[in-house]
């Protein structure tokens, strides 16, 4: 259908669509600029931290828009007990904290499925959307939490480009960033939780189980059978971390799929062990893969993230990669 122009600036303005080529029994993977452009600058309006007014805005706003293009979309409430600003400023301090200095604080993961009733299983495609709160700076997180955020409902069409087996359901977790400023000082200042993945491991707690898998309440009968996990992946110079915790057979799939799609230099072959929100699934038992970039780092979780360094060539890009996963674990149970 579409040519495969990389004059993306063009493409930009003219809000066109970017089709980024075709493989032997893969269909191709379109990606919409208009669509990302939009997501983009709402994402980074302002900081929406979990638990913000900003955020539960946001919330509102993703289901509006998703059900806008044809998607069942709803917020998952949830509440999670978390280090007390006081705790903060005490941890600020080198001071430790204990229970009295938590509270319990209100977090929304949003949901959007694409799901029929001739559909045998689900993948499950996730995101965080909280950008991650810096004492005394504003951050918006282009790249952390936006890029992989403005992925998913385009990712979300591919189901009816794979054929009728599974379903997809998109979920953009809440709370996944730590409260306090590192990722377990939790434990290192004296509580006894753990301070990150809020929403991600209440959106697990809520699977039941069905036959030897997990199944989500609202579809009781289709077994999931997998996720893709994305997160920071919309560096110009975009990395593939090979995530040691990730699922065997996913990961090596995943490294199949950039050879083949001759992005060898983009792959940061040291393994290591990444903490992320596939970690719940994983500890259920249900295969999941994190498609992260954890080597450009300049910009990481500091107020300089912002969309003039983020590539949406490489956010494309990734699509692509995710758009031949689905693929797979279309054509593969677990
Ligand atoms: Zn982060």
């Amino acid at each position: 259908m579409c040519r495969c122009p990389w004059i993306l600036a063009l493409w930009l303005s003219l809000g066109g669509q970017v089709c980024l080529g075709e493989a032997k029994g893969v269909v191709n993977w379109s990606f919409s600029l208009r669509h990302a452009q939009q997501w983009l600058t709402r994402f980074t309006e302002s900081p929406h931290t979990f638990g913000s007014l900003s955020q539960k805005r946001l919330a509102q706003w993703m289901v509006l828009q998703l059900r806008r293009e044809g998607w069942t979309s709803f917020v998952q409430d949830f509440e999670a007990r978390v280090p007390s600003q006081d705790c903060l400023q005490r941890v600020l301090k080198k001071k430790t904290c204990d229970i009295s200095q938590t509270s319990m604080m209100k977090g929304k993961n949003v949901v959007a499925a694409n799901v029929h009733p001739h559909h045998k299983c689900i993948i499950i495609i996730g995101s965080h959307y909280d950008t991650k709160h810096l004492v005394g700076q504003k951050y918006v997180g282009a790249n952390d939490s936006a890029s992989s955020s403005l992925l998913l409902p385009q990712l979300l069409s591919s189901v009816a480009r794979h054929g009728p087996s599974c379903g997809i359901v998109a979920v953009w977790f809440d709370g996944e960033e730590a409260v306090l400023p590192g990722w377990n000082d939790s434990f290192s200042f004296g509580l006894s939780f753990e301070d990150h993945t809020y929403g991600s491991r209440y959106f697990v707690s809520q699977l039941e189980r069905c036959g030897n898998s997990w199944c989500l309440l609202d579809y009781p009968e289709l077994p999931i059978r997998g996720l893709l996990l994305l997160d920071m992946i919309g560096s110009p110079e975009v990395k593939f971390s090979l995530d040691g915790n990730s699922n065997v057979r996913l990961r090596s799939h995943f490294y199949s799929v950039l050879k083949q799609m001759g992005l060898e230099d983009r792959i940061n072959a040291d393994m290591t062990k990444i903490e992320d929100d596939h970690i719940p699934f994983i500890e259920k038992g249900i295969p999941a893969l994190n498609i992260i970039d954890f080597e450009n780092l300049r910009h990481w979780h500091r107020p300089s993230d912002l969309t003039q360094h983020l590539s949406l060539r490489s956010v494309a890009m990734v699509g692509k990669v995710a758009d031949r996963l689905i693929h797979f674990l279309h054509r593969n149970p677990m």
